[in-house]
């Protein structure tokens, strides 16, 4: 398998697949800025959209929930 590189840890990145069993790395800030690529080619090694997906996506954008202030 292809490394998709930044899309792999990417919020904005959706996996799809098609019936060849072949894997594509959707870019869903393409749905709104033409500026980015549908499917990026890869591994995409810089993109100014990057953004860390959460592991636990459990807030807003796929954040942590904010908590209370430590101090
Ligand atoms: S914003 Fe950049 S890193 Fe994120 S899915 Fe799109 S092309 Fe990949």
């Amino acid at each position: 398998m292809i490394d998709p590189g930044l899309c792999g840890a990417c919020l904005h990145a959706r996996r799809t697949g098609n019936a060849r069993r072949s894997i594509f790395w959707l870019c869903e800030r393409s749905l709104t800025d033409a500026g980015y690529p549908r499917y990026p080619r890869l591994p995409v090694l810089e993109c100014p959209g990057f953004e860390r997906r959460s592991p636990a996506g459990n807030g807003p954008g796929g954040r942590p929930a904010a908590g209370p202030a430590a101090g």
